[in-house]
C-alpha cells in the first residue's frame, strides 16, 4: 500500500497500486485487481483519479510511441505517454499537439478521460476533438476499438469519461502542424470585465490562443491581465530556463491574505509595465508553472483546492461579478485566477467540461469550513447561470450540481464500468 493524493494534496490515502507495463497483459490485471480506477500523473486537484484504501491502476508504466505517419501526422502511442514528451520529440519535427492544458507533465489517458483544454478552444475545441481511435479495456477483460465512427458511443462516453468506461491502453491522436516552438505573443492590462470581454471578443478571429489573470481581489471589478498569441514563421533562437523545485514544504501555508493582496498588486503592477508584444517559447506561454516542480507544496501539508466553472456567456458579466464579489467578501484569496473563454462548440464527450461560456478557475488555500463556505456561495452562482464545474479540478461539489450540470449523464451511465470505481464516482455518482 502506498500514499497517494492528487496535485491539491487536501486527500492522502493509503492505495494498492498495480502498475501496467504491458498492454496485454492489461485485461488480465485489472479484472484481477479491482475494482480501481487508471492513475496517470495525478495532476488532477481533486478526487477523480483517487480510491482510498483500494486499488489505483499506475499507468506512466504504458509509456511507448508505437507508430507516427510524418505525412498526415498521425501518432499512435501507449495511452500513459506524457504530453511534454510528445512535444519535445515532435515539435523538431514540424508536429505538435492542438490542444493542450496549463501543465504538460500528465498522461494521453488523463489528458482523454478528462477531454482537457487549452487556451485555444474557440480555435481547437478540447483535446477529445484529436482523438481518432482509442483502444478500451473493460474490467471483465474485453477489449473495445473505439474512433467517432466505430461504436462511437464508446468513444464519446469515453472523451471525458472520468476514467469510468474502461482503461484506455493505446490511442491514436492527430497532430497538427508547426513551424516550430516560438509564439508572438502581446499582453494586455485590463481594468475591468467589460474590457476583459471586449478583448476576447476581439482577439478571437486575429489570434489563437488567449489567456487572462484575474486580480480577484480586486472586487466586482475585475482588474487583470490579458495575454494572446499566435505561431510564428520566424524561429529564431533563444535558451529556455532551467527547471527549479519548489524547495520545501512549510509548516502552514504561504498563502494567505496579506500575501495575496502583494502578490496581486505586484504582479498586476510589474505586468502593466511590461505590455507589448514579445516572442516566447512555448513552454513558458503554455505551462508557465511546469518550471517551478512541485509548487504544490507551498500550500503547506493541508493542501489547496481548485475551483473551476464555466457559465455561459449571455450571463456571462453578471454571474463573474457575483463571484469576484463574493470572493472578495469572503476574505479568501487565489493569485492563481485564470479567466478565459470557450468558443462555440459542442465538445465530444458525453460529460465533457467545455461548454460555450466564460471559465473562471481559481486556487485556495484549504481552510476548512470557511474556504467550504465559500463555495457554497459560488456553486449557487454558478447553478443559477446554468453552468458547471469542472470534474477534473473538483473534490467536493455536491451531487445534485454534477446532475444539474452534466445532462448526458444518464446516457453516460450505459457505458460506465461496474468494475470501476474512484472516489469521485461514489461521490457523485452513488458507486
Ligand atoms: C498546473 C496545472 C494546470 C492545468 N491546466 C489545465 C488546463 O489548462 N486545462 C485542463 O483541461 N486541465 C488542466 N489541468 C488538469 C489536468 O490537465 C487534468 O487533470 C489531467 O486529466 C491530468 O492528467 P493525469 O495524467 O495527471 O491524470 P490523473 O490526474 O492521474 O487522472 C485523471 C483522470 O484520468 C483517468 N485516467 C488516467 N489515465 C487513464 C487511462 N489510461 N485510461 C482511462 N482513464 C485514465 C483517471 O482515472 C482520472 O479519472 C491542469 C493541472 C495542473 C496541475
Amino acid at each position: 500500500m502506498i500514499t497517494l493524493s492528487s496535485w491539491g494534496r487536501v486527500e492522502q490515502h493509503l492505495h494498492e497500486v498495480i502498475p501496467l507495463n504491458d498492454p496485454g497483459k492489461v485485461p488480465a490485471l485489472i479484472s484481477r485487481h479491482g475494482p480501481g480506477i487508471a492513475y496517470g500523473m495525478g495532476r488532477s486537484y481533486g478526487d477523480v483519479c483517487l480510491n482510498p484504501g483500494g486499488v489505483v491502476w499506475n499507468t506512466t508504466g504504458l509509456n511507448h510511441l508505437i507508430q507516427f505517419d510524418d505525412e498526415r501526422g498521425l501518432l499512435r502511442a501507449e495511452a500513459g505517454v506524457l504530453l511534454r514528451d510528445i512535444q519535445r520529440l515532435f515539435i523538431p519535427r514540424g508536429w505538435m499537439l492542438p490542444v493542450t492544458p496549463g501543465t504538460q507533465l500528465i498522461t494521453l489517458g488523463g489528458a482523454i478521460a478528462n477531454d482537457v483544454h487549452g487556451k485555444n478552444h474557440h480555435v481547437q475545441g478540447s483535446f477529445g476533438d484529436h482523438v481518432r481511435r482509442i483502444r478500451l479495456v473493460r474490467s471483465d477483460g474485453e477489449v473495445i476499438e473505439c474512433t467517432p465512427h466505430l461504436n462511437p458511443a464508446w468513444f464519446s462516453a469515453t472523451m471525458g469519461g472520468l476514467g469510468l468506461t474502461g482503461v484506455i491502453v493505446e490511442v491514436d491522436v492527430q497532430l497538427r502542424r508547426t513551424e516550430g516552438p516560438w509564439l508572438e505573443s502581446e499582453t494586455i492590462s485590463y481594468a475591468n470585465l467589460d474590457e476583459f470581454f471586449h478583448l476576447a471578443d476581439s482577439s478571437e478571429t486575429g489570434w489563437e490562443y488567449t489567456v487572462s489573470w484575474i486580480d480577484c481581489l480586486s472586487g466586482a471589478g475585475g482588474r487583470g491581465i490579458f495575454m494572446r498569441a499566435n505561431h510564428v514563421a520566424d524561429q529564431s533562437h533563444a535558451p529556455t530556463k532551467g527547471v527549479k523545485v519548489f524547495p520545501f514544504e512549510p509548516p502552514i501555508s504561504l498563502v494567505n491574505r496579506a500575501s495575496l493582496q502583494l502578490f496581486n498588486s505586484v504582479y498586476f503592477n510589474l505586468k502593466s509595465l511590461r505590455v507589448g508584444r514579445a516572442l516566447i517559447h512555448y513552454e513558458p506561454f503554455f505551462y508557465p508553472l511546469d518550471n517551478i516542480l512541485e509548487w504544490n507544496r507551498m500550500y503547506g501539508p493541508k493542501g489547496f483546492f481548485q475551483y473551476q466553472g464555466v457559465v455561459p456567456r449571455v450571463v456571462g458579466r453578471e454571474a463573474l461579478r457575483a463571484m469576484l464579489e463574493a470572493i472578495s467578501h469572503s476574505g479568501e484569496g487565489s493569485f492563481l485566477a485564470v479567466l478565459k473563454t470557450f468558443g462555440d462548440r459542442q465538445s465530444p464527450g458525453m460529460l465533457s467540461f467545455p461548454q460555450p461560456g466564460v471559465t473562471l478557475a481559481l486556487d485556495f488555500p484549504n481552510r476548512g469550513k470557511v474556504t467550504h463556505k465559500l463555495f457554497e456561495r459560488l456553486d449557487a452562482i454558478v447553478r443559477e447561470a446554468a453552468g458547471r464545474l469542472y470534474p477534473a479540478k473538483d473534490g467536493r461539489m455536491p451531487r445534485s450540481l454534477f446532475e444539474a450540470g452534466y445532462p448526458r449523464l444518464s446516457e453516460f451511465m450505459q457505458y460506465r464500468d461496474s468494475g470501476i470505481s474512484s472516489a469521485m464516482s461514489r461521490r457523485l455518482m452513488g458507486s
